[in-house]
């Protein structure tokens, strides 16, 4: 009994060990990635859905990886919020989105819009409100075409998130709530949040037609009365599209229209739909 103990023990510190290990690569390896500018922004278009037209796009982080390809934001992100790398990372997406979205309008897109996730890390950190006054200025881009997509999980400090809302309120940029309905965000506490859009979770989209029960038309018609923009995600197949449209969803985006693409096959998609 004495020797399997002692055996489970080995197993387990070599698992801790590798595990730290790995831990720490990563996190080597996105300081590297900042430095060499390995991570590249992807773009999902967001469709009006009444009228098929393009109004903007959802940037999405990947990293390309010098030895293991294009990774997933779901295999960094948390990472680099833990040890608090996100704040640099998340001031190159927002530059990156905004220098770009500047460059689409030059072009002629010229009412397109750019949806920016915001971990909750980088939205607390101090210096957000003025790294983002920074961007806007540098990249000449007027706020209201900046869309931040923040997650319920803010809301936990009510007040020093409301104090952060107000002062982006001020300074002209949209805010959406990300994941909509998988948080545990009071219903009182959203009527006075000063947001524009609510990002119905891809979750509900998914089982919007098997299941008698969903909540989709509920969260339409909350945020129809708060005069909120709605925005369905995940939106996979024309069954779908046509349950949200006949709810009245305004936008949406999804797998049926197209995946996050890089950004010339993103430009050519706005410039083939827009009406
Ligand atoms: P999210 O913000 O909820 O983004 C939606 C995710 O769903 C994206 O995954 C997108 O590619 C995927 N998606 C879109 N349409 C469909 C669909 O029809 N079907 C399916 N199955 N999936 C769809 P992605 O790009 O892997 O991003 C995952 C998450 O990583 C994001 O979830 C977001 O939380 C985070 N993330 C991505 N980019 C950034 C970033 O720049 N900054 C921060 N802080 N987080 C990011
Ligand atoms: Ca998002
Ligand atoms: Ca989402
Ligand atoms: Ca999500």
């Amino acid at each position: 009994a004495k020797k399997t103990g002692k055996n489970k023990y080995k197993v387990f510190t070599q698992l801790l060990r590798d595990d730290l290990n790995n831990h720490f690569t990563l996190e080597n390896g996105l300081r590297k990635a900042l430095e060499k500018n390995e991570f590249i922004l992807y773009y999902q278009p967001q469709l009006h859905l009444e009228t098929g037209s393009v109004i903007g796009v959802e940037s999405l982080i990947r990293w390309n990886h010098p030895k293991k390809g294009l990774l997933s934001p779901v295999l960094f992100i948390p990472v680099a919020e833990e040890n608090g790398l996100i704040v640099q990372i998340g001031y190159w997406v927002l530059d990156t989105a905004c220098r770009q979205l500047t460059l689409w309008h030059e072009k002629g897109l010229s009412n397109i819009t750019m949806g920016v996730n915001i971990s909750p890390i980088q939205f607390r950190h101090k210096d957000f409100i003025n790294h983002l006054e920074k961007i806007l200025t540098d990249n000449k881009l007027d706020p209201k075409y900046l869309n931040l997509e923040i997650t319920e999980s803010v809301f936990m400090n009510i007040d020093e998130s409301l104090f952060l809302l107000k002062k982006l309120k001020e300074i002209g940029v949209k805010i959406s709530i990300d994941d909509f309905g998988t948080g545990y965000s009071s219903l009182s506490v959203l009527k006075d949040l000063p947001i524009d859009y609510l990002k119905i979770d891809k979750s509900f989209v998914d089982d919007l037609y098997s299941n008698e029960k969903n909540i989709v038309q509920p969260i339409i018609d909350m945020g129809n009365n708060l005069n909120l923009q709605l925005v369905a995600e995940g939106i996979e197949c024309k069954e779908q599209l046509m349950i949200l449209k006949e709810k009245k969803c305004h936008i949406g985006q999804g797998y049926y229209f197209c995946k996050p693409m890089d950004v010339n096959v993103t430009e050519a998609f706005i410039k083939n739909n827009l009406k």
